[in-house]
């Protein structure tokens, strides 16, 4: 055996055990589909017995004695057949690619079909005719005939019709798909300008079983990504059937569920408390502000509320503006009173922030051990919130019932929020825009600057009386007119009467340029307190 032979056969081997593997791998693989799965097997069997006849052609190739004259005839004549059957299996593997909505069967993908009979038909001829396409001599070496040239030009016009459908409908598949094909056209090209120089190895033979593999390793990686998706399509479903878009809180049927199941599971040693929430008059609250503002004030509650939840809590959108919980290891009135309301001062934060007047009310049952009936307890948190409401609003009212069924009822009444931690808020949302901030409320005589020079600072806190701050503004400003307009701006009767949210003014300020003045109001209430900010423009101008 020479050298080209044990090379050939060597490469063969290896080929043979690459799809074995891939064919046993496609075998195992139970989400391709049907249809493919049995062409791609029938493609990989291809390559196995091309293999096999191929290099039992190298390995008796010259050999004498009836084994070697039976075994590279019959060799010789399969690599033939199993090429032509592969190109059919080829145009198969290819319809079912591009076949996705819409099938579609060329008339060349038919004529692909029927060169490969022709060359099947011209292979068994040629076993009669002493030789059309190839012959094997005496000392049982394979030759080409003169009709070589014919199985050439029908494998030629195969792969050229395959080819053009590949192109024309190349965007019915993804681009790894469709390079994956085109390896079949790429690889044979090369290995036939390689042969050409170097004649004496299959590398054709070797090509076709490669572009096979990376056709194989494409479709796996195609399998594996369509299961990632249709798996996290499957979850998106779940998460959906199961959620409220506006808050991502559980809906009513899915949070229900859970909170019934948690309750029947309690234990002797369990507590949690049932928690009903809704906004008060959100009617008026659309009404007054729109429906936009009352579906960020739904998403509003509902981040709050599960901001009070615990990990294991379960918090669901009862439906419109109602939302139910289940603290789960909280039973008393104290810890619940905390959590509301730490709750309200956040809504109350929220709503002096953005000039609006929305709060809920809330209604609790809480329960410890086991045994409660579900139904009831959630009914019981039900009419609680109806009490909170008709207690007047902005109320949570806790019912306790104790171990021997015994009930509490705690109320806890409206919970204004801390002012001055109001005013810092806004005033950290809105600072970045202004020079100077100062608060400003003529009632209770409290003057902060929150925002300016360290001598503004502690002259406007340390003055006796409103019409002394603007005196003071007036007197920071160098130009006579500017003094003018700010006095007029800022007096305080002007100030006491005006129902505005916001009024401005411009003047000249020390350096030449522009600047506005606002005052805003803070909008809680019953508070009469105001924002004087200065907005300096020739920031903005250059
Ligand atoms: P109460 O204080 O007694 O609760 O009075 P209320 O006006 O809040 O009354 P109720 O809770 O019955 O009102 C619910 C309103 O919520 C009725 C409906 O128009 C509105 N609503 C329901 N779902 C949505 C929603 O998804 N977005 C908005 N913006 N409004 C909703
Ligand atoms: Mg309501």
């Amino acid at each position: 055996m020479n050298r080209d032979a044990i090379f050939n056969i060597a490469l063969e081997i290896w080929g043979i055990v690459i799809c074995v593997l891939a064919f046993v791998a496609l075998l195992l693989e139970r989400n391709q589909k049907k249809e493919k799965k049995g062409v791609s097997l029938c493609m990989e069997a291809a390559c196995i017995l091309l293999l096999v006849c191929d290099s039992l052609a190298w390995c008796y190739r010259g050999n004498t004695g009836d084994a070697a004259y039976y075994i590279v005839r019959i060799s010789n004549f399969c690599v033939y057949m199993i090429n032509y059957m592969y190109m059919s299996l080829f145009m198969l593997y290819l319809l079912i690619n591009l076949n996705r909505g819409e099938k579609i069967m060329p008339v060349r993908a038919r004529a692909v079909l029927v060169l490969s009979g022709i060359g099947i038909l011209l292979l068994v001829v040629s076993q009669f005719s002493d030789g059309l396409l190839y012959y094997i001599d005496a000392d049982n070496i394979y030759h080409r005939s003169n009709g070589y040239i014919i199985s050439q030009i029908i494998a030629a016009v195969g792969l050229v019709l395959c080819f053009t459908i590949i192109i024309q409908y190349r965007k019915r598949i993804e681009k790894a798909v469709f390079w994956a094909t085109m390896s079949y056209f790429i690889l044979p090209c090369i290995s036939t300008i390689v042969v050409m120089f170097y004649y004496g190895l299959s590398l054709q033979t070797v090509s076709v079983v490669m572009s096979t593999q990376i056709m194989f390793v494409v479709d796996m990686i195609d399998v594996d990504r369509r299961l990632l998706s249709s798996k996290l399509q499957i979850k998106n479903a779940k998460y959906e059937a199961e959620h409220d878009s506006l808050t991502g809180l559980y809906n009513k049927t899915a949070g229900l569920e859970r909170i019934r199941g948690y309750i029947s599971s309690m234990t002797d040693e369990d507590k949690a408390s049932v928690l009903f929430v809704d906004i008060d008059d959100f009617k008026s609250v659309n009404d007054t502000y729109g429906h936009a503002a009352g579906d960020y004030w739904i998403e509003v509650v509902g981040k709050l509320l599960k901001g009070e939840c615990d990990s294991d809590d379960i918090a669901c959108r009862f439906g419109g503006d109602e939302f139910v919980l289940i603290h789960k290891g909280i039973a008393d009135v104290e810890s619940m009173s905390a959590k509301m309301k730490r709750f309200a001062r956040k809504m109350q934060l929220k709503a002096t922030e953005y000039g609006q007047d929305v709060h809920c009310s809330a209604g609790v049952c809480q329960i410890v051990g086991s045994g409660h009936d579900p139904e009831e307890c959630i009914n019981t948190a039900d009419n609680a919130l109806y009490e909170a409401k008709e207690k007047g609003k902005h109320t949570s009212v806790i019912h306790s019932i104790d171990i021997n069924g015994t009930e509490n009822v705690t109320i806890l009444d409206r919970i204004n929020a801390d002012v001055k931690e109001i005013q810092e808020r806004i005033a950290a949302r809105i600072s970045y825009m202004y020079t100077v901030m100062i608060y400003v409320n003529i009632q209770s005589g409290d003057y902060r600057v929150l925002k300016g020079a360290e001598d503004l600072q502690k002259s406007v806190e340390s003055a006796g009386s409103y019409g002394e701050v603007v005196t003071i503004i007036e007197n920071r400003l160098e130009s006579e007119r500017s003094r003018l307009i700010i006095g007029e701006f800022l007096a305080q009767d002007r100030m006491e009467s005006q129902q505005q949210e916001a009024l401005t003014v411009s003047f000249a300020n020390n350096d030449g340029g522009a600047d506005l003045m606002h005052v805003l109001k803070v909008k809680e209430g019953g508070d009469s307190g105001f924002f004087i900010v200065v907005q300096n423009l020739d920031v903005y101008v250059g």
